[in-house]
């Protein structure tokens, strides 16, 4: 998310060697028989719908940059993409949106019509080149850029793409591997701390190693297109997308991770494969930048090793965030940010409904956090765009003399939580708070962090500084209950 308002996914089934080509990998050993107590195999699925709006009669205002940009075309589609696992009668289904964003609201009306899921998470790549579905990019700052009944078009696909991936799933294994690729992401915002693995699970038929599909973890906001572009895409992570499914022939879930702190593909110097130097917010740039995220994830399946990934456990929370961002206050009175809203008593496990016209008692709202446990792979699904330092434990300490909470503690890191050898994380999962920020990173008042004449961007796009030590600690206590 830029200045805005108010100014504001390998689960590779390698194909056989049918054209004479060795298979990348050698099979993997059978899980069971290994001394390990008889479990229900696990069986995988996936499954792909259109979600491209139609361009023409409405406008549609894209989201991620300034307000009022409308689509003038559509130059590739927009996905939702869905991998469902199951074990027995256990199935849990993970989804990903070529969207800037998806409100728990519609996720839980998502829920509703899937009852046999023990858990759905529906994630959005954050895509800044695809339709308003928050509500702050419309016409004017006082306006909202959402379409409602498209919203309710996202909602159905979503169900139907998990439907598809239920009804494809069959007995499978997995492997997982991770590359890093520091070159190819450029952090916004000091301190200069990057999340810069790559996590690539693939999938084959338990029966012959026929493909069942890919997922690809990576941390970068899909913006290279940038701000002027008025051509409905889904920017590098659907040139990634398409990458892996021509070269292994299988379906493919691209999921975002870690965005926060600033993980963009902007200011990434690309070359073509001449050498030439691509330039900024092009098309040329964008599918290289594609291709090259399709090449780390390659990369990260040749060194993919096999990974149990049951038993398959879900754990959620929802938590109660202090709504401090007078920009998204107004919003809400203007009617442009349709979110409930809650009455804020400093107690993040639970809050009453505030009434709607509400606007002088503090508020907060209602979001989640999930822990996945998957067999050896931890997943966190966070609701927003997560700050680098929270999730690798490097949270600027001392802070800086600048800080506006020089004395917060440094809240207890994402990763540092998770217990299994293999992790990975999904951002924008089952919501979009926008910018979760280290406290003591916090900085709105002068003077400003690092000597700085102005203030980082950040703060504008984050609900308030008690986002990150409430979600961390609401994480630490969910894993750490759960164990
Ligand atoms: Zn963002």
């Amino acid at each position: 998310m830029r200045r805005i308002l108010l100014s504001a996914a390998v689960l590779v089934a390698i194909v056989p060697a049918s054209r004479g080509r060795e298979p990348f990998f050698p099979p993997s050993p059978p899980l069971r028989g290994r001394g390990e107590q008889e479990r229900p195999v696990l069986e995988v699925g996936f499954g792909e719908t259109d979600i491209t709006p139609a361009v023409g009669k409405e406008p549609v205002y894209l989201a991620g940059f300034g307000q009022n940009r409308k689509a003038t075309k559509v130059h590739d589609p927009l996905f939702a993409r869905a991998v469902v696992l199951r074990e027995g009668k256990r199935k849990i289904a993970l989804a990903s949106v070529d969207l800037v964003g998806f409100f728990r609201t519609n996720v839980v009306k998502v829920r509703k019509r899937l009852p046999g899921f023990d858990y759905v998470l529906v994630s959005s790549t954050h895509n800044h080149e695809g339709p308003d579905t928050l509500g702050l990019w419309g016409p004017s700052p006082f306006v909202s850029g959402i379409d409602e009944g498209y919203l309710k078009t996202v909602e159905q696909q979503i169900v139907k793409a998990i439907e598809q991936a239920d009804a494809k799933a069959v007995p499978a294994t997995a492997r997982l591997g991770s590359a890093r690729a520091p070159d190819l992401l450029h952090d916004g915002r000091e301190p200069y701390i990057k999340h810069d693995e790559l996590v690539a699970v693939h999938f084959r038929q338990t029966k012959g190693e026929k493909p069942v599909g890919i997922v690809v973890q990576w941390n970068c906001h899909p913006e290279t297109l940038g701000g002027k572009n008025t051509e409905i895409s889904a920017d590098f992570a659907g040139v990634t997308v398409k990458y892996l499914q021509d070269k292994h022939r299988c379906p493919v879930v691209y999921l975002t991770g870690t965005v926060g702190g600033l993980m963009t593909s902007l200011h990434v110097p690309v070359k073509n494969k001449d050498g030439k130097l691509l330039s900024e917010e092009t098309w040329e740039k964008t599918e290289r930048y594609g291709i090259l995220i399709g090449e780390v994830a390659e990369r990260a399946l040749k060194s993919a090793r096999p990974v149990r990934l049951t038993p398959l456990r879900a754990h959620t929370r929802e938590v109660f965030v202090p709504l401090d961002n007078k920009l998204y206050l107004l919003g809400r009175q203007l009617g442009v940010l349709k979110r409930d809203a809650y009455l804020w008593k400093g107690d993040a496990s639970k809050a009453e409904a505030a009434p709607a016209a509400e606007t002088k008692k503090p508020l907060c709202m209602k979001t989640e956090i999930g822990w996945l446990s998957l067999g050896e792979l931890d997943v966190a699904a966070i609701p927003g765009e997560i700050y680098p330092e929270l999730v690798l434990d490097k949270v600027q300490d001392p802070p800086d003399p600048g800080a506006d909470f020089p004395t917060a503690p440094i809240e207890p890191a994402i990763y540092k939580q998770l217990r299994g050898p293999h992790r990975m994380l999904i951002g924008l999962a089952n919501d979009e708070i926008g910018y979760i920020i280290p406290k003591r990173q916090w900085d709105e008042k002068k003077p400003f962090c690092y000597g700085r004449k102005r203030a980082q961007y950040g703060e504008a796009n984050s609900v308030g500084p008690e986002a990150a030590p409430l979600l961390c600690n609401a994480f630490r206590d969910l894993v750490g209950k759960a164990k």
